[in-house]
């Protein structure tokens, strides 16, 4: 089917559209990052698909993207010749929003233009900020691969619909023609345009090429006649330049690239590895954690190339789920370039790399706490209750990741995480060889729990957990530096060292005392209790409940009722 057809947006295309003009237009700049990026991308595929088929290269292998301008016709182009679309490619893909992202975007929208704004990237709907400075886009674009008669021409004026038709179109591709609207002129300028291109593009492996600006009109004669081209970016792949030459601006821009982030970036670590397993390594943390963090469908934002072809994005292979929020890009040496998904299981390399990767976020997260606490304290207010699954996840380093876990204790006010490990066991009292805590659903909850009401009679300091995260992280995590941890409501309290005699012969001697109390308690309670004793763990509360030693801890019950267990 060839003939010229009108369709319409999907609603969804068309509320993103919106949304999109409306809140990037104070960053209206972008929308040459996200065509430039999609170029880049589109010959990223053709790079990858001609490694089993290299006739998709037809007679033009250097791959390139090009910025024109026509300023009569106020039209802005970006062109590449990477892997084009087909007709329905273009209807799918741009006109209708077939994959899940821009219906998950929207239910992810909060009202909040700031917040909003920073999830568009997120979602791909990346082309569509072309709206944001043009009132009319028109994309040619013909599939590597299918012959010059399969072109397709788009257009729409980002109202309800769109039109697609065939043409023919010779070189493979796709040009997306923006027709600038009346105050956006300013893009037609090549000055303009070349400094957003060298912000934005410096690191993409691919040039980007512009015409070169005529300085008369002799030049202008001979210009139009036999167009000269320059490269107005840098071209190469950041991670692969020498660390000492790349600037943290530089950073930041490629940060924003892989991770569609508008925000710099919180850390990052970049290494060669060389040897018998050859990689580069370059990975980011973001200052905020992303809106799917929670979200059991998220994929990690870390891109696994080989030897500078990109074969896939979001690898969960590369790093251990707990660590799922760190962004950036691994380029392995040795790596078949054919390598699936399904290789990627049960590679060793593979294995290699990610615990390397591991042990790098892991120092410079010990790195950030020791040397910049206030950036490390930020760093846990957002990912903190990510870090705590580490344990359970990753025996191996447990240790290391607790060392790196902050709490809020009995020896601080607030309910703000500050307390390390390392500091409990300092302040911890003489005879003391136990960590201790508590678990409980909200933070005053225990803060004022009466089980604690011992401890702070004798001084001895109490982890207060109540993340969600923590009952899970308690039953992974038994010790820390060969200190037991212990939870102050479960069982007999053992005080050890601590318990002086005298509290001991107090205890005894109540028991005895009250020893009918006790069994009429015991045999009021019934099977609700499995025993009633007398204890010195209350100073002003007149009874409290514990649970066994081996059961299962009252917050846990509760959590995992809530979750319907
Ligand atoms: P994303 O790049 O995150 O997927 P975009 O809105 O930027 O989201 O692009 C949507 C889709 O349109 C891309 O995934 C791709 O399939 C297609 N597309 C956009 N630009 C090009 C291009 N220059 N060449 C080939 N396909 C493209
Ligand atoms: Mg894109």
């Amino acid at each position: 089917d060839t003939h010229k057809e009108t369709l319409e947006f999907k609603a969804e295309v068309s509320q993103v559209l919106d949304l999109v003009i409306r809140s990037l237009y104070s960053n209206k700049e972008i929308f040459l990052r996200e065509l430039v990026s999609n170029a880049s991308d589109a010959s990223e595929k053709l790079r990858f698909e001609a490694l089993t088929d290299d006739g998709l290269f037809e007679d033009d292998p250097n791959l390139r993207i090009r910025v024109t301008v026509d300023p009569e016709a106020g039209t802005l182009t970006v062109s590449d010749n990477g892997i084009g679309m087909a007709r329905q490619e273009v209807v799918d893909t741009i006109g209708s929003i077939a994959s899940s992202g821009t219906r998950r975007f929207l239910e992810n929208l909060s009202g909040d233009r700031a917040k909003d704004s920073q999830l568009i990237g997120q979602f791909g709907v990346g082309f569509y900020s072309a709206f944001i400075v043009a009132d009319k886009v028109t994309l040619i674009t013909r599939r590597a691969g299918l012959g010059a008669e399969h072109g397709v021409r788009w257009e729409s004026d980002g109202g309800g619909n769109f039109s697609v038709e065939t043409l023919t179109k010779t070189g493979r591709g796709t040009d997306v023609i923006l027709h600038l609207k009346e105050d956006e002129k300013e893009f037609l300028d090549g000055w303009r345009l070349r400094s957003i291109i060298g912000k934005f593009s410096d690191h993409i492996a691919l040039p980007v090429e512009m015409r070169k600006e005529p300085l008369g009109d002799e030049d202008k004669e001979k210009a139009d006649e036999a167009p000269e081209w320059e490269q107005v970016n840098r071209g190469t792949a950041l991670w692969m330049r020498n660390k000492a030459e790349i600037s943290a601006e530089e950073y930041a821009d490629f940060y924003k690239h892989v991770s569609h982030d508008f925000d710099e970036p919180l850390a990052h670590v970049h290494n060669r590895v060389e040897g018998t397993n050859e990689y580069t390594t370059l990975l980011f943390i973001p200052k905020r954690a992303p809106w799917d963090l929670w979200d059991r469908e998220q994929r990690h934002g870390v891109k696994l190339y080989v030897r500078r072809v990109f074969i896939m994005d979001e690898v969960d292979k590369l790093l251990p789920h707990y660590l799922r929020f760190v962004k950036g890009v691994v380029d392995a040496d040795d790596l078949p370039l054919n390598v699936s998904r399904e290789l990627l299981q049960h590679n060793r390399k593979i294995d290699t790399i990610r615990q390397a990767n591991t042990k790098r976020i892991l120092g410079l997260l010990e790195t950030m706490a020791k040397d910049e606490p206030e950036k490390y304290a930020e760093f846990w207010r957002e990912f903190g209750r990510v870090i705590k699954e580490g344990p359970a996840e990753d025996f191996a380093n447990r240790e290391r990741v607790a060392g790196l876990m902050r709490f809020s204790t009995t020896h601080g006010e607030g309910e703000e995480q500050t307390e390390s490990l390392d500091a409990y066991i300092e302040r911890m009292k003489e005879g003391q060889d136990k960590i201790y805590y508590i678990t409980a659903d909200t933070p005053a909850a225990a803060r004022y729990s009466p089980h604690l009401e011992v401890f702070r009679k004798k001084g001895i300091e109490v982890l207060l957990l109540s993340d969600r995260v923590d009952e899970w992280l308690v039953s992974h995590l038994s010790e820390y530096k060969g200190k037991h941890l212990q939870s102050v409501a479960k069982g007999k309290l053992d005080l050890g060292e601590l318990a002086d005699k005298e509290e001991q012969e107090k205890t005894e001697q109540a028991a005895a005392e009250h020893g009918q109390l006790l069994e009429r308690l015991k045999k009021a309670l019934g099977d609700r209790v499995n025993e009633v004793r007398a204890s010195t763990r209350l100073v002003d509360s007149p009874a409290c409940l514990v649970v066994g030693d081996y059961d299962m801890s009252a917050n846990l019950a509760r959590v995992l009722k809530a979750v319907g267990q």
